[in-house]
């Protein structure tokens, strides 16, 4: 910024997109500017951009345990969720798509306007589905001409608003038990915890870079055997399943970041846990009076509040003005506040629901700046400090 000095941001919201790690930067600037060249061309020149693809495959395959052939690369989350419940029931033989209350938009919209009954699975109050249900919903009569075999379940990883770590082994065992597919959607978790699809038995899994210090716009899909139909229709890229000219630049990046965080992941995760951890105990010296959202089996540095007659939307925008980044759980119309899906789904009581903010903390916060948020917090809500 000419002439002028930038805000110093202390940015809590790794939820919502993280920083680029600098190993992604400087890997994707090559192909920027000098191998720009279309890896589909069978000149020598697109070599350099074909082994980029081609080892940027290899990569994120291996940081999942998959094979190079069953991954490909997208827009981001929103088009992996959308690839992986609109390509088996615009096919008609998918009719039943089963998600939990707690999905993102992502899959709960697509699901909502796809071409299939959608059946939706409750959570409990620490935002868990529950295998029992799954199973019921699954051993529910159905029309007789359509078995549980045309049954897709889609369950996340992790919840992006409470953190909640779903037991997605055992809830894709269920489906397969009755012959269902199995999607997660795990953009919050791939690149944060240990992802491996063969001890998760999914059929499929979504990813996007942007949550995991690559940069946006960029995710990927993974595929069991490499079982999909095209998306959209066009050119033979991605093995002829998504046409277009590949995001060579963003795709070597995607990987980097994700090489970089899955190879300090304990590191990450060890760091991450001391500024949850001061945050949380410094909240609680304010004596505020709070609910933490969500289950113990959490995503590191995802910590949702729910704040006693508090608002949370209000919240939020003191804490901008302290130039704090943080999320809201809860938004406000010109007539009342809108609780979100996942606040309301895990029953959270009415006057801490409308009080309600998210602080992700990633790879780049300091406990420094986690006293800081609680201090902050305790200053607009009257506590103690
Ligand atoms: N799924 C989850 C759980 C998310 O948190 C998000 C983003 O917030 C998405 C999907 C959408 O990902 P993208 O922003 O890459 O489209």
């Amino acid at each position: 910024m000419k002439g002028k000095q930038m805000k110093n941001y202390i940015y809590a919201d790794n939820a919502a997109t993280t920083r680029l790690d600098d190993a992604a930067f400087d890997a994707m600037l090559p192909y920027l500017k000098e191998n720009y060249a279309n890896p589909s061309q069978p000149y020598s020149f697109s070599r350099k951009t074909k082994h980029a693809l081609k080892e940027s495959r290899r990569i994120i395959a291996e940081c999942i345990n998959a094979e190079p052939s069953e991954i490909f690369f997208t827009s981001g989350g929103t088009e992996s969720d959308n690839w992986a419940i609109k390509n088996y029931t615009s096919a008609s033989d998918v009719r039943y798509v089963t998600t939990s209350a707690i999905e993102h938009h992502a899959v709960l919209n697509a699901a909502k306007n796809a071409d299939c009954i959608h059946t939706i699975i409750p959570v409990d109050e620490c935002g868990y589905v529950k295998s029992e249900k799954l199973s019921e919903i699954l051993n529910r009569p159905r029309d007789a001409a359509v078995s549980c075999e045309s049954t897709l379940v889609s369950v996340m990883l992790a919840n992006n608003e409470i953190g909640t770590i779903e037991p997605i082994g055992e809830l894709a065992a269920i489906a397969h038990e009755k012959g269902a597919l199995f999607h997660t959607d795990a953009v919050q978790a791939v690149g944060h915890i240990p992802v491996d699809v063969k001890r998760l038995g999914v059929d499929m899994l979504s990813a996007s870079a942007h949550k995991f210090n690559g940069p946006k716009g960029i995710g990927f899909l993974y595929s069991k055997n490499g079982r999909l139909r095209p998306f959209h229709d066009g050119g033979a890229q991605e093995f002829g399943m998504r046409a277009g000219t590949e995001n060579v630049a963003y795709i070597v990046a995607m990987a980097a970041a994700l090489k970089a965080n899955c190879e300090a992941m304990a590191a990450n995760i060890q760091r991450i846990t001391e500024t949850e951890n001061a945050f949380v105990s410094e909240l609680n010296n304010t004596q505020i009076d709070y609910i933490r959202n969500g289950s113990g089996h959490r995503i590191p540095g995802n910590v949702s509040i729910s704040i006693k007659n508090a608002d949370g939307e209000m919240l939020l925008h003191r804490l901008d003005l302290m130039g704090i980044c943080v999320s809201t759980g809860s938004a406000c119309d010109s007539v009342n506040t809108q609780v979100s899906h996942v606040i309301k789904a895990i029953d959270v009581p009415e006057e801490y629901a409308k009080g309600t903010i998210r602080i992700s903390f990633g790879k780049y916060n300091t406990p420094e700046e986690a006293l800081e948020i609680a201090r902050a917090i305790s200053k607009v809500c009257g506590g103690r400090i």
